[in-house]
């Protein structure tokens, strides 16, 4: 695996792959790799040639400081776990590569973008959609991959696909759960084992996949929403907090597409 810093060092490790006419993956995170990564690495690995990961920890998308400061990272653990899932490029650009002086060009993905997760971060979406919008022209994917468990950064930027026109396949894959039902997320690691099992709570009420059955489940956290949401396919979302962690995560309503 290369790891590369730089839009010219991405742009230059990707031309063989060009030269080649090889399929491309992308698959955009924030790093702090866990299962729920590692599958959309697998599933890149299995259906491209060349498989591109992005490690950016966005500014753009977190409204305050101190949430992206204490956003968990260890880039040589992720190195080793990038390289064993079989992936070829890893793009960890610096925030000045990607957002030079005189950067002023953003992406809104308006209706969609202000509700849920857009409601409580505001800002979020227009950050998400603008830093994948340039990934997505840096790299040039034949496919992009993207996790269910952010149900609505995955229908924003379905909407940013088709208003721009950008003609690009989208691969969604399935949540990933730890063995006690808590979907993997890298704000998982600032869970103290208490919080882990107040948390726990977050699975089960969505498993009921009833609004008032998992609005009851819930009642002893501090929730964001829980919300039955007409995503394609439809989710019952919810998003709390617990300790000074915030967590989302959503279920499908109807079966999941292979
Ligand atoms: P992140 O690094 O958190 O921005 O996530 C990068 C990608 O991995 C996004 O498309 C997420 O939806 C996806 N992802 C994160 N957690 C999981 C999970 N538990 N299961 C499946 N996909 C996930």
């Amino acid at each position: 695996m290369k790891t590369v810093v730089t839009i010219a060092d991405l742009r230059e490790a990707l031309a063989p792959a060009r030269d080649r006419g090889d399929s491309v993956g992308l698959v955009p995170t924030m790093g702090a790799f866990h299962d729920g990564h590692g599958s959309l690495f697998r599933a890149a690995r299995e259906e491209c040639d060349t498989v591109v990961v992005s490690l950016f920890v966005n500014p753009a998308q977190f409204e305050k400081d101190v949430d992206l400061d204490a956003y968990p990272g260890d880039l040589e653990a992720d190195m080793a776990f990038a390289a064993e899932a079989g992936v070829d490029l890893l793009f960890t650009p610096s925030a000045a590569e990607l957002y030079p002086p005189g950067f002023q060009t953003w992406v809104e993905v308006e209706e969609l973008g202000r509700r849920l997760e857009g409601e409580h971060r505001p800002g979020h979406f227009r950050g998400v959609a603008t830093v994948c919008l340039k990934l997505l022209n840096l790299v040039q994917p034949t496919r992009a991959y993207f996790g269910q468990k952010d149900a609505q950064q995955v229908a924003v930027l379905r909407r940013m696909i088709d208003d721009l026109e950008l003609e690009l396949p989208l691969r969604v894959l399935p949540t990933v759960r730890d063995l006690d039902g808590l979907a993997f997320s890298s704000r998982n690691a600032r869970l103290t084992p208490a919080d882990r099992r107040l948390a726990l709570a977050l699975p089960r009420a969505l498993e009921t996949r009833d609004l008032e059955a998992a609005r009851a489940e819930l009642a002893g956290l501090d929730v964001d929403y829980v919300e039955l949401v007409d995503l394609d396919p439809p989710v019952l979302a919810a998003a709390v907090r617990v300790g000074s962690t915030r967590l989302i995560d959503n279920v499908v309503l109807e079966k999941e597409k292979p």
